[in-house]
């Protein structure tokens, strides 16, 4: 404070030549002044601009990825509105819609997503579900909302704009929790949603400001770092990924494996590689504690998409939703061969 006060550039209320350089081009974008943070910000706005053009449409920062979710619905729909949410998907989504928002009167219809969407106002894909991993035929199913006039949010999380950019295909809106593979260090909370339409942006900027739902600048420069690696990180992680996926599949211990890179031919139509994150069956609940706790290397930690790569028993926090032995699996840039003796000896047990 002492120094801002005896800058006297800014005490006669000029910025300095390489702050005005880095704002400037995004101050004269804005429909007003940057005047307070939780309307905008320049680091927001520069991360806004790269996303949306990874994205190739109209970004905009929240809070986190369920601030991203919250504006979304609260923005955009009408109170006993209907959703249609992907089964199988991330249970947060389904656990805000069914619980909190019970009382805007909100029907919740989960669905197959690898199937026909039902009849609904808004219609929530999530290609790589997590952690069921299951892929929607993206164009059939936006196809389908369409014609009975739902509205399409595609959750990118897991694979990113490098893999796959949902507008292309025709959705409405990509949601991002930039808080895994964007940011991708484990340090970050922060959401991102891309809108097709630029009405729709200024609809959701000016909930955002009313909400508070923003994102702050520490995260927003965060995830404006870890974009400058995410195209080797995404690369090097479903390389790994699809390595561990075919490994696990010969494991005796191992019942089953998820992961759309093993011959989903649908996901093989829509995306090159398929990303850090699969899932993996072992007998019951108390068998996949053990290999929980039986990890070195990798971490038993519930976020996923980051550098570190981590390990949980999703039967923990959605009992209902996924198999008892459930475990995910998500891949960083560790050694490959490092990881596979970690999650062998793990097994073993
Ligand atoms: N969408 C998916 C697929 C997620 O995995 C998560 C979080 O795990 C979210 C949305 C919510 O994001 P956040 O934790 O940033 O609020």
């Amino acid at each position: 404070m002492t120094a801002y006060k005896r800058d006297t550039r800014l005490a006669r209320g000029e910025l300095p030549a390489l702050a005005r350089a880095t704002i400037d081009p995004y101050v004269d974008a804005m429909p007003g002044p940057v005047y307070y943070q939780r309307v905008a910000h320049p680091v927001g706005l520069e991360a806004e601009r790269l996303l949306g053009e990874l994205d190739g449409g109209h970004a905009l920062l929240f809070s986190s990825g369920m601030g991203a979710t919250t504006a979304l619905v609260l923005a955009l729909l009408r109170p006993g509105a209907t959703v249609a949410v992907a089964d199988g998907g991330y249970w947060g989504t389904v656990a805000l819609l069914e619980g909190e928002l019970a009382r805007w009167g909100l029907q919740v219809v989960l669905f197959d997503q690898t199937g026909e969407p039902p009849n609904a106002d808004l219609v929530w894909l999530e290609p790589c579900a997590n952690p069921m991993l299951s892929f929607p035929d993206l164009d059939a199913a936006v196809a389908q909302a369409h014609a009975s006039g739902a509205l399409v949010v595609v959750d990118n999380t897991v694979l990113s704009p490098i893999l796959l950019r949902p507008l292309e295909h025709g959705a409405d809106f990509v949601l991002h929790s930039a808080t895994k593979i964007l940011s991708g260090h484990h340090d970050a909370l922060i959401g991102v949603v891309t809108c097709a339409r630029a009405q729709d942006r200024d609809r959701l900027a000016g909930f955002r400001g009313a909400s508070g739902l923003v994102a702050a600048p520490d995260p927003a420069w965060l995830m404006l770092r870890g974009t400058k690696t995410l195209a080797l990180r995404v690369e090097r992680q479903s390389a790994s990924a699809l390595e561990l996926a075919r490994r696990l599949a010969g494991h005796p211990a191992v019942e089953r494996i998820r992961y759309p890179g093993l011959g989903d031919p649908v996901a093989a139509r829509y995306v090159d590689a398929f990303g850090p994150l699969l899932s993996f069956d072992v007998v019951d609940a108390a068998a996949a504690t053990k290999v929980e706790r039986a990890m070195t290397l990798i971490q038993n930690a519930t976020s996923l998409g980051g550098v570190a790569s981590t390990l949980e028993a999703r039967a923990r926090w959605e009992p209902t939703r996924v198999p008892p032995g459930l475990l995910r699996l998500s891949v960083g840039l560790e050694d490959v061969d490092d990881l596979w003796a970690d999650l062998a000896q793990a097994l073993e047990r």
